[in-house]
């Protein structure tokens, strides 16, 4: 049997969404199991506590199912010695553009290639952390590689894995319909359920 199909079991019978991969839904729901019984109506990946303000506001414009990831994130980066924020989350479609006019027809350097609708930042799967040390962001650093092997351990995508464009501070989260999908298959698959106003993690 393969490590993934006894993943995929356990997630069945846990009643956690089937990817076959473990990140921090399937290990709230085995902790909630084995070590503490379910509280009523708290979901198991709820038990991972609130991060700084700043990152909270931002992952509160996330998917719930993103959310316990990237205070996972945080918190494991901090346990590595690393202090990280989560600076930018869901951006509309109009903020999208916006920022994709920046560098073309408005002044500034590009700092996307995508226009609205065309970044998981459009759909509160993405999201971006900066590294800090103390009140003191640092936009480059050797650090945003550490952070991205201990976020694809947690089951994100990880932008300085990019072939194209490296993005070294991004992370998203991939819904299990999107496995087997090409970037841009996905991003069509996200932009027609928005239109037809279907939730995304189905
Ligand atoms: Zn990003």
């Amino acid at each position: 049997m393969r490590i993934e199909d006894m993943i995929a079991a356990v997630q069945k019978k846990l009643g956690v969404q089937v990817d076959g991969r473990a990140g921090t839904e399937t290990w709230g729901a085995i902790y909630a199991q084995i070590v503490k019984a379910k509280v009523d109506g708290v979901q198991p990946a709820e038990a991972i506590s609130e991060v700084d303000a700043r990152s909270e506001k931002v992952i509160a414009t996330l998917q719930p199912q993103v959310r316990p990831l990237a205070r996972a994130l945080v918190q494991k980066a901090a346990r590595n010695g690393i202090q990280i924020k989560v600076i930018s989350g869901l951006r509309t479609y109009a903020e999208q553009n916006a920022l994709y006019a920046q560098g073309r027809t408005q002044p500034g350097r590009k700092v996307t290639n995508a226009r609205g609708g065309y970044s998981n930042h459009n759909f509160g799967i993405a999201f971006d952390v900066g590294v800090f040390e103390g009140t003191r962001y640092l936009g480059e650093s050797p650090k945003y590689k550490a952070v991205g092997a201990l976020g694809m351990e947690l089951g994100l995508e990880w932008g300085g894995s990019w072939k194209s464009i490296v993005d070294e501070p991004h992370f998203q989260l991939r819904p299990a319909w999107a496995t087997d999908l090409s970037e841009r298959q996905m991003l069509a698959q996200l932009r027609g359920f928005v239109a037809d106003d279907r939730p995304v993690f189905a």
